[in-house]
């Protein structure tokens, strides 16, 4: 199986961002810097950069995705992304985001 790479997130959070809608239209998606155990509490937030790759076959849909996604984070570029910080340990966690990606803990606000 050869992996293609198609994206290439600015974070981690990104990555998973663009990982979950690309599950969502049934294609499968490697990280790179996965195979970092990914145990509640244990999640690598702070790596960058984080690869994005598709097997070869789903590169077609993938990149259509990835263009939409591009043209809508232009659009979009004006519009501050709000924060909410973790009572238990004072992440910054983006608010699309109900649980901290630190420690877990749910958005208590
Ligand atoms: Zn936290």
């Amino acid at each position: 199986m050869s992996k293609t790479l198609i994206y290439i997130a600015e974070n981690y959070a990104e990555a998973h961002m663009i990982q979950a809608n690309l599950n969502d239209i049934g294609i499968n998606v490697l990280l790179s810097g996965e195979h970092l155990t990914s145990a509640l509490g244990e999640l690598p937030a702070h790596i960058l950069f984080t690869r994005i790759y598709v097997e070869q076959k789903d590169y077609f849909n993938a990149k259509k995705y990835i263009d939409q996604y591009k043209q809508a984070q232009k659009n979009s570029v004006k519009k501050e992304l709000s924060y909410w910080k973790c009572f238990n340990c004072n992440e910054l966690i983006p608010e699309n985001f109900t649980n901290c990606w630190q420690c877990n803990k749910e958005n208590k606000q």
